[in-house]
């Protein structure tokens, strides 16, 4: 594992990595004011949503994929478990295994309180489906007739297996275009005679292999010269490709900055150079929040290539939710005007929130990459889109929401309906986004993924992730017992309400996870605002030469040093050791006896303030002993991190677990 910490940051790559976990309450004051948005124009578009929402709700029933996520959302049982199963269930290869997962997720539920609940009768049919299935599996031998369940139950599973099969599926193909490209071009031709546009993703998520990257350019290029055919001679009203880098090498990380530079560029630029070619855009969508940095190296990379001087259909995503947003913004707008370049930004709120926070917690990261209310990424939504607005010189600006606040809050900013596209996905918002194009003459474009199915789900888990939760927009609209203007209501007003609270209390930050015990501290290899002042306070170990000898009460030498080198690098000495001889091991056993009573009496606090003054000094050293394990184990970085962190995390934990004990009487 390389890591370039040598070269020092542009200015404004240095403005976007302090931003990475900055202040929650200071960044949402900023992005209040951004908004520039006075009381008047606030209530406006509140009450242009809150009737928005009445439009979308009087126009016709929810599609099935929204009347089930109102049914199942995540706060209930029923519906996490159907997300795990969704999850697993068409990549488990076995029957058997199917039978048990599916046993597992849908027993326990209490299914018949769905029953006749949803809107959509296609659920209510599933609800059924599913409560039998909870009794058929339901093997109590305490109920009344259990034998006769149990013969159902023999003769039952492969039905229930086929049936919830079958329901997955059927989620699926709400989401999937097409199997194929041209299956999925072909299908789009009904909305596209009503003037939508198509931005086709190709599904599968990171490459894991060479292999793998090299069938996914494989597939993003033959879809690209198939989109071609339809291209208008201008990306705004062309189809157009979004494109994952992530599935473009099997190490797009910051780690591999150097491999990535050199083997994926080139294959993203032949890519993008054919979308120039055919004049459509091509979109680089964005993924985890510690690809943001490597993928703006790859992005001005591209965009900086001579070939594609002209084109103006190079597109990125933004993700609001990020802290980062606003100055990203700003560096892709000063990046198109030094090279004199046109490109779309499509402004998106972020599809991973959930896997941000729990992987900053359990990395015990400074803090979080991303917002966490749901307000102030709403608001941050609003202020960058009115930064792209006035960046329109340079921007096409693309809004992909599926939030009748939000979209409602774009229209008034925009002051009219051109020189900027609204997107949605497919099989959602599709009423807001028609309405909208009605009654506002807005260009819509929709997110298409194509696959095949089983490739659906990394997909399928963001989409039911983010609109499971009872706070997404899409699970409200359907929910009739709320009011349209509590569904529109004012994010600005929610954020001012907060003032100095804008941190989530409901989110514990990551050096909190454990509380009252400490996590220990963690960089992210992958996140130079994390790893930089790590790598760079490990140079000073890089030539140091360490030397280790036994640690006696006593004077002791040792036996003659012997080096110690790099088993990675063998030129690379690290130091020497001395071991011991057999009569300091046997000294230092005697010593350790003697010491043993003086030790059990010391009091427990006394002896736990020991084990969490280690630990404290294990993390003050990190640079020193993570460089020891590296030169001397050969560890990459990220393992030698870990192997701290077990350290500290053990020393923290056995602290408790002992003044516990002695708590309970038995220390
Ligand atoms: P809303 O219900 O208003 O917002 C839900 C979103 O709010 C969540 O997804 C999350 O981002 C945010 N949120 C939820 N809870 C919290 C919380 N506690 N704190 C802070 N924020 C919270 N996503 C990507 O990441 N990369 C892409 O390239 C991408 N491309 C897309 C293309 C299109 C055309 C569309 C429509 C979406 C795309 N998305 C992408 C997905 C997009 O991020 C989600 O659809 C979007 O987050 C849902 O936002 P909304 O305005 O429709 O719904």
């Amino acid at each position: 594992m390389r890591h370039d910490a040598s070269s020092p940051p542009s200015d404004s790559r240095a403005a976007i990595r302090a931003l990475t976990y900055a202040d929650e309450a200071e960044l949402a004051r900023r992005l209040v004011a951004g908004a520039r948005l006075d009381p008047a124009a606030r209530a406006a578009i509140v009450a242009e949503a809150a009737a928005l929402v009445v439009r979308v709700r009087e126009r016709a029933s929810p599609t099935v994929m929204e009347a089930f996520l109102a049914e199942y959302g995540l706060s209930t049982d029923e519906g996490v478990g159907l997300m795990c199963l969704a999850e697993a269930l068409l990549r488990v290869p076995d029957a058997r295994t199917i039978d048990e997962l599916i046993a597992d997720k849908i027993e326990p539920s209490n299914w018949g309180a769905h029953l006749g609940r949803s809107s959509s009768s296609l659920v209510n049919a599933a609800t059924w489906g599913l409560m039998l299935t909870g009794r058929v599996l339901d093997d109590d031998p305490g109920r009344p007739a259990a034998a006769l369940r149990r013969v159902l139950r023999r003769m039952g599973e492969p039905v229930v297996r086929t049936a919830v099969g079958q329901a997955m599926k059927l989620m699926g193909r709400q989401f999937v275009l097409g199997e194929t490209i041209t299956g999925a071009m072909e299908r789009a031709r009904t909305l596209e005679a009503d003037g939508y546009t198509y931005s086709y993703d190709m599904l599968g998520e990171a490459a894991r292999t060479h292999g793998d990257a090299e069938r996914y350019a494989a597939a993003y290029a033959a879809a690209i010269a198939a989109i071609a055919t339809r291209a208008t001679g201008d990306p705004r009203t062309s189809p157009g490709v979004s494109v994952k880098l992530s599935a473009l090498h099997p190490r797009y990380e910051w780690s591999h900055r150097d491999e990535v530079m050199a083997e994926l560029t080139p294959r993203a630029l032949d890519l993008a150079r054919a979308a120039a070619r055919a004049n459509i855009g091509l979109n680089i969508d964005a993924e985890e929040a510690d690809r943001l940095d490597l993928s703006l190296d790859v992005i001005e990379a591209l965009l900086a290539d001579p070939s594609l001087a002209g084109w103006d259909g190079f597109g990125v995503v933004v993700q609001a939710y990020g802290r980062r947003a606003g100055a990203t913004i700003d560096a892709l707008h000063d990046l198109a005007t030094r090279l004199d370049r046109r490109i779309m930004v499509r402004l998106v709120k972020g599809a991973y929130w959930d896997s941000e926070i729990k992987a900053a917690q359990e990395r015990g990261l400074p803090g979080f990459p991303v917002y966490t209310r749901k307000p102030i990424t709403d608001v941050s939504y609003i202020a960058n889109a009115r930064k792209l607005l006035d960046m329109r010189d340079r921007i096409y600006p693309q809004f992909a929401t599926h939030n009748a606040h939000t979209v409602a809050a774009v229209i008034a900013m925009a002051g009219g309906r051109e020189g900027y596209e609204f997107q949605r996905l497919h099989g959602m918002g599709e009423h807001l986004h028609q309405i909208v194009r009605e009654e506002h003459g807005t260009a819509c474009r929709i997110y298409a993924p194509v696959g095949a199915h089983r490739d659906l789900l990394a997909y399928l888990v963001r989409r039911l992730l983010e609109n499971g939760a009872n706070s997404s927009f899409v699970n409200q609209i359907v929910d009739k017992d709320l009011a349209p203007e509590a569904i529109a209501a004012d994010p600005l007003a929610a954020i001012e309400a907060l003032g100095d609270d804008a941190a989530n209390p409901g989110i514990a930050p990551p050096a909190r996870l454990f509380a009252p015990r400490a996590n220990s501290a963690g960089w992210n290899v992958n996140e130079p605002a994390s790893a930089t002042p790590l790598i760079e306070a490990r140079a000073a170990w890089r030539d140091r030469r360490w030397r280790a000898a036994p640690m006696l009460p006593c004077p002791s030498e040792g036996q003659p040093p012997r080096p110690v080198t790099n088993p990675a690098d063998p030129a690379d000495v690290v130091g020497e050791v001395a071991e011991s001889t057999d009569g300091e091991v046997a000294a230092a056993l005697a010593a350790a006896r003697a010491a043993f009573p003086g030790w059990t009496a010391t009091a427990p606090a006394e002896r736990a303030a020991a084990l969490r003054r280690a630990a404290d000094l294990y993390e003050a050293n990190a640079a020193e002993l993570t460089a020891l394990v590296t030169r001397e184990a050969g560890k990459t970085l990220a393992d030698a991190i870990a192997e701290l962190r077990e350290a500290v995390d053990f020393l923290r934990y056995y602290a408790d677990a002992a003044e516990a004990a002695a708590g309970e009487g038995r220390g």
